[in-house]
C-alpha cells in the first residue's frame, strides 16, 4: 500500500482495540486486512465526551438507514462529527445493532464460567477510552463499519458475513476535533466477522 500521506498507522489485532484524536478536517483511513471484518467505530467532541456519534441522532439527519459517500455521521446535539469521504468496500455500514457485549454473548450460549472471558466490543470502547485518560458511564450504539446486517423490506434483519476483500477500506473526515475508538469485533458465535475475526489498520493521513 502506498505509504505517502500517512502521518500515523495503528495496528490493531483481531479482537483488538485503538484510541486516538483527530483535529477538525483530519482524515482517517480504515483497512480491513484480511476481508470479512467489521469495525466499531465511535467519536466524541474532544471538548465534551458527553457529545458523541449517535446513530438514532444520524439517521434522521441524514434520511437514510446509515451513511453513504459524501454524507456525514451526525452527534447526539445533531451535529456532524465525521464524514465519508472515500468508500473502497461494498459500502455496507450498518448503523442498528448495538455493539457486542457480555451480555450478547451469554445471550447466545457463552458461559463465562465455562468458556472464559470473551472479548466484546462494549469492553474495548471503554479500554479504548482508559487509554486516553477519559470514561463514560453508558455505551453509545457504534457505527458498526463493512458490517453487513441486511434490512428486508419486511422489516426483518439477516446477519450476513461482511461481503469486504482483503485491503477494502474507507475514509472518514473529522467535521470536529474528535476523540476516536475502533474495535475490531471479536464476534465468533455469528456470521457478523464471517466467523473469523481479523486484524485492521488505521491510518491518520495528512
Ligand atoms: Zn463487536
Amino acid at each position: 500500500m502506498n505509504q505517502i500521506g500517512i502521518s500515523r498507522a495503528i495496528e490493531v489485532e483481531a479482537r483488538g482495540y485503538a484510541s486516538f484524536s483527530l483535529k477538525c478536517n483530519e482524515r482517517v483511513r480504515l483497512i480491513d486486512l484480511n476481508g470479512a471484518q467489521p469495525i466499531d467505530f465511535w467519536a466524541f467532541n474532544s471538548a465534551n465526551i458527553f457529545e458523541h456519534l449517535s446513530c438514532e441522532h444520524t439517521k434522521p439527519s441524514i434520511e437514510k438507514v446509515y451513511p453513504g459517500l459524501g454524507d456525514a455521521a451526525y452527534t447526539n446535539h445533531r451535529r456532524a462529527v465525521v464524514r465519508l469521504v472515500e468508500d473502497n468496500s461494498p459500502g455496507q455500514h450498518d448503523m442498528q445493532f448495538a455493539a457486542c457485549d457480555v451480555y450478547r454473548y451469554r445471550q447466545l450460549g457463552w458461559d463465562e464460567d465455562r468458556d472464559g472471558y470473551h472479548h466484546n466490543c462494549q469492553d474495548n470502547l471503554h479500554k479504548g477510552l482508559a487509554d486516553l485518560d477519559l470514561s463514560l458511564p453508558y455505551t453509545p450504539q457504534p457505527w458498526n463499519l463493512f458490517t453487513n446486517f441486511f434490512l428486508y423490506a419486511d422489516g426483518t434483519f439477516e446477519i450476513k458475513a461482511p461481503e469486504t476483500s482483503p485491503g477494502d477500506n474507507m475514509t472518514l473526515q473529522a467535521e470536529m476535533d474528535c476523540f476516536v475508538v475502533v474495535s475490531a469485533c471479536p464476534q465468533d458465535m455469528n456470521a457478523t466477522c464471517g466467523n473469523q475475526p481479523g486484524p485492521v489498520r488505521v491510518e491518520i493521513l495528512e
